[in-house]
Parts: structure tokens; sequence; C-alpha cells
């Protein structure tokens, strides 16, 4: 692949006027010609470009410093020696000496036909690049494309030498690619691949720039700035739309138009990448803008993974509690808590887990914050016991990524130990998602834990995840029942319909429901009327402090 529309330069370096003319008038028409009249001084053009240089022709005789010194200097050179030389001479025997000192071609003096000139610049040139990028790389064998390695390449190579143009980051990516395969089988994924393939090559060709796979059903693209894609969105979704019956498949594509000059290119797709997913899971659109917002966002994100570590250590990291009160008595018992985290940043102010849990999550770090919290919590229980000599069991939220790790349940045994509580005293709320990802695996681990007599809530039961069916195999202790129900509980007849089904659910698997949300007499009453045991909310007090909660205790 040698690119055209490029103005390579090349240096002609001449002690002789006249044939520095005469070769330059040649080579002008292509070329961006560059001159020098002995050795010394081509050192000084070849270090100033660099790279940047595509070729060197280079006369042998001359003053000051000789043409074999100057291929002798640039051999030395890591850089230097991958740019190709073209020896011109008019003596055969000068031939091999300078293939020796890594000549890659002749031009003999007196000048031939410019054409033939010119056709043995252009090859070397070529050969030389593609030389280059070769080393590194292949191109993708399903889809013909650049491979990712070979396409940053090309990218790199693009940039120098169109300094200052400014180019785009496009990333496409299939939604549920994985569910399309599993539908129609690899062989038709495959074809649905290729289909994109196709679409985003014609794209990249007719606009100047270069497409690659970079794996599965991800793309990219490198195009010199548009403002808008909707084009090629379109040709995309025409293009797969109509391939078999895929009615539902639908393409993100992720842009990134800020990317500065000292921006690394993968960093410039990753960003073009994390636009694109925030369309994930959204019907009708299909286009997304890496944008300042997303920009702060990312930095933001950026200094909270860094931040984290220390946090703990410095004890930014804070856990309230938010009572849960036993409603099944005439007045309220005070019989639980929640332990909810909140990070005390020095530059950010008091975060809610709503900015930082789910980032945790992604990267593991979520392990690190939830160990700390249990260990909090564990010792709560404990103060609680020594200094108003009452149990209240502390629920802490068990995310999905802690569930994974194979050593959790010996961990947790280590904390209430190292506390000197009970299992029983911490209450682990699992959330509804995590059942229904590797479900087999979550059992086991759920088993383990209420064997060894730790209490297993399901958190935000409801959100929508779990089949009737599934629940019926699932060990649980308690219903934990999602927010959402209990808004408009008292408007909406179907709200209260709803509750009423979860409660029976709840009996028929013989698990008391504990609902959290709670805001209002009106809601506690009816949910007294319907059977629920424990509450959660606002009604009776928000997540509190240590100290605050002492007098809750005393209170009761
Ligand atoms: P969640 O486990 O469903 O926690 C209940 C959330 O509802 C808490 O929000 C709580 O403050 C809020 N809430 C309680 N009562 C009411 C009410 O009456 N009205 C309203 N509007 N809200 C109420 P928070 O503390 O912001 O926590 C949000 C989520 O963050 C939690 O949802 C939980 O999933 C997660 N989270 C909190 N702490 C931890 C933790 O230590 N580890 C992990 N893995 N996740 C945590
Ligand atoms: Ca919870
Ligand atoms: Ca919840």
């Amino acid at each position: 692949m040698y690119f055209s529309n490029i103005k390579r330069n090349v240096l002609v370096v001449d002690d002789e006027e006249i044939n520095r003319e005469i070769l330059g008038g040649i080579l002008e028409e292509h070329y961006n010609v560059l001159y020098a009249e002995d050795g010394k001084k081509a050192m000084s053009v070849i270090e100033e470009q660099g790279p940047l240089l595509s070729l060197v022709l280079l006369d042998l005789m001359m003053p000051v410093m000789d043409g074999f010194a100057v291929m002798e200097k640039m051999q030395e050179d890591v850089v230097y020696k991958n740019i190709p030389i073209i020896v011109l001479t008019s003596e055969e025997s000068a031939e091999i000496e300078s293939l020796k000192k890594g000549a890659a071609d002749f031009i003999k003096k007196p000048y031939d036909m410019p054409e033939k000139i010119i056709a043995r610049v252009k090859r070397i040139i070529a050969l030389y690049e593609e030389r280059m990028i070769i080393q590194s790389t292949e191109r993708d064998e399903l889809t013909g494309l650049l491979s990712r390695n070979y396409f940053y390449e090309y990218a790199s190579l693009q940039d120098k030498f169109n300094p200052g143009r400014r180019m785009d980051a496009v990333t496409v990516n299939i939604n549920h690619f994985h569910l399309y395969n599993e539908l129609y089988g690899i062989p038709e994924g495959n074809k649905a691949i290729k289909k994109v393939a196709d679409i985003l090559r014609k794209y990249a060709e007719e606009n100047d720039g270069i497409a690659c796979r970079s794996e599965g059903d991800n793309f990219s693209l490198y195009l010199p700035h548009r403002d808008s894609y909707e084009d090629l969105a379109k040709e995309i979704r025409d293009g797969i739309y109509f391939a078999e019956d895929v009615y539902n498949t639908q393409i993100r594509l992720g842009i990134n138009q800020q990317i500065d000059e000292d921006d690394r290119l993968e960093m410039a797709f990753d960003r073009a990448r994390m636009a694109g997913d925030t369309i994930a899971d959204k019907q009708n659109r299909f286009i997304a803008y890496y944008d300042s917002e997303m920009r702060k966002q990312q930095i933001f994100e950026e200094r909270l993974i860094r931040d984290i570590a220390n946090a703990i250590v410095k004890g930014e990291i804070k856990v309230m509690y938010q009572p849960k009160y036993d409603i099944t008595k005439d007045a309220p018992a005070l019989k639980g808590a929640e332990a909810l985290v909140r990070w005390n940043h020095p530059e950010f102010g008091m975060l809610s887990p709503g900015s930082f849990i789910s980032l945790f999550e992604e990267n593991g770090m979520i392990q690190m914050m939830d160990r700390y919290v249990w260990q909090q919590a564990a010792l709560q229980v404990k103060k609680w016991k020594d200094e108003f000599d009452v149990t209240i069991p502390i629920s802490v939220n068990v995310s999905r990524i802690d569930i994974q790790d194979p050593d959790i349940v010996a961990e947790l045994l280590q904390i209430v130990k190292d506390a000197d509580v009970a299992p029983s005293d911490l209450h682990l709320e699992i959330t509804e998602s995590a059942y229904a990802s590797d479900t087999k695996q979550l059992i086991e681990t759920v088993d383990r834990f209420r064997k060894e007599g730790f209490v297993i809530e399901m958190d935000d039961f409801g959100s929508g995840y779990s089949s009737l069916n599934m629940l019926t195999s699932l060990p649980i202790d308690i219903l934990k029942v999602d927010m959402r129900f209990v808004e408009d509980l008292l408007k909406d007849q179907k709200r209260m319909r709803m509750m009423e089904l979860v409660v029976e659910i709840a009996e028929f698997l013989e698990v008391p429901v504990t609902v959290e949300g709670v805001e209002e007499k009106e809601q506690v009453d009816a949910l007294k009327k319907l059977g629920v045991r424990m509450i959660q909310g606002y009604y009776f007090s928000k997540p509190v402090s240590e100290r605050e909660f002492a007098y809750l205790i005393r209170e009761a």
C-alpha cells in the first residue's frame, strides 16, 4: 500500500549544482525536494528531518564529506538507517562498495529518462515503507482489513506525512454481537463481520482514511476530520440490515474529534470507544461523540482510581448506617442496619456510592473497598454489643465482583472472627442482578456462606432479573424489595398490587420481606397490613454516622 496522496520529503545530495537542478526538476512534481551540496550539509538535513525523510539520493564524490561517509554515519543510527539511499554514480565499480554500506539502488549518471528515475524512486520508497510496517504485523484474515498493530503504524505514518492535519478516531461496534453469533451460528456471524468490514473499507478509501478490525466485532477508522458521521452510520445499518433477518442488530459509532497532537493514538481510540459505549443499550442512538463532559468525567474517574487506596488509609472512606425497623409489633423496633459507604474526598467533597461503585467494579478495586466496609461493620456490631448490650446485625453490600473471588467466604469468616462477632451478625446483601450472571458459582458461594451462618438478603428484588422459576432454587434468607415498588405505592393501584405479589412470592418462598425507600407513615401502615416485616427508609432515618446511630439505639 503506497499512499500516493502524500508528498514525501526526499533529499538530493550532489556537489554540482547542475546535477541537483536536473534531478530536482524531475522529482519536484511528486516530491518535496531538499538539497545539500556536500556530505556534512546532508547530515544536518538528515538530522533535522529524521524519520520524515523518505529517501536520500546521494552522490559519492563530494568535497568536505563524501557519500560513503554519509552512508556509514546513517548506518550507525537506528532511525537514519531506515531511510533508503539511492546512490548517484557514473562508475560501475563503486556499486559493490555502496551496497555493502547500505545503498538500496543506483541511478546512473548521466541521468536517464525522467519516468525511469521517478519509477525507481517510488519503488524504493514503497519497499522501505512496507518493510517497516510488515515487520510488526499482518492483515486481519477474516476481513482483509488492517490488523490492529498495522493500523496504528499506518495511522502514525499518515500523521507524520501530514503534520497538522486534523484527524478523527472512529470506532464501530455491533451491539450484542455475541448473541448474534449464538442465534445464527459463527459462519453467519462471520458474514456479518465481513459485511461491515467491506462497508468500512470502502468508506475509508473514499475518504482518504484507513480502517481496521481491532478484535471481534470492534472496528476502528482513522479519517481526516469531518463534522458528521451520519452517512457512515446509515451505510452500515442499511448494509447489515438486509443481511439475513438481523432485525435487531444495532450498531454504535464512537467518535473522537478532539485528538491533540500529543495524544497517543491508542488513547484517542479508547476515548472514541468510550463514547460509543455510552449508547450500548440505547435504542435508536447509533452515534456518540467524545465531548468535554466525558473528558471531565474521565479525568474525575482516573483521579478516583488513583486516590482510592490512599483514601482508605487516610480515613476518607466513611461508613454510614441506615437503621432497619421491625414493624410487626405495635411499636417499630430497631432491629438492624445497612452499612452504606461515603467517600469524603479532599477535593470533590462528599461522594455518594453512585459516583464510584460501578467504576470500582469495573477494575476490581471494589474488593478492597468492600473489605474495609465489612471490617468496619463487624467492628461496629461489636461496639454496640459492648456499649449497649444489644445485637444489631449490620447488612453489608456484596458486589458480584466480590463473589467471584474464591477466597471470599474465608475472608468474611476471618473478618467476623477478628471483630469477635458471629457470622449471623453480618447480613450479606447481594443484588438481584448478580443472581442472573454465572448463577452456578454464585449459588455455590451463597450456600457456603449460609452454612457458615451468614444471613443472605437478596437486594433490589423485583428490579427485573430473576424468573420465578429461578427463585425457587435460590438460597436466600430475606427478600429486600427494590425501592421502585414503594414509589407511588398509595397513588397507583397497580403498584400496590405489585407489592402484594412480591409479598406473596416471599411467602411462597418462606422468607421474610424487607422494604427499603419508605418515606411516609401511610406507606408504613400499608406495608404492615400486607405483612412486610422490616422497613428501611427516610421515614425512620437517613443513613447516619456511628455517633448519630447511637442516639437511635438509646431512644429505642
Ligand atoms: P442499595 O443497596 O439499594 O442501598 C439503598 C440506597 O437507598 C442507599 O443509597 C440509601 O441511602 C437509599 N435510601 C434509603 N432509604 C431511602 C429513602 O427512603 N428514599 C430514598 N430516596 N433513598 C433511600 P446510597 O447510600 O446512595 O447507596 C446507593 C447504592 O450504592 C446502594 O444501593 C448500594 O448498591 C451501593 N452501595 C452502598 N454502599 C456500598 C458498599 O459499601 N459496597 C458496595 N458494593 N455497594 C455499596
Ligand atoms: Ca443494599
Ligand atoms: Ca437496594
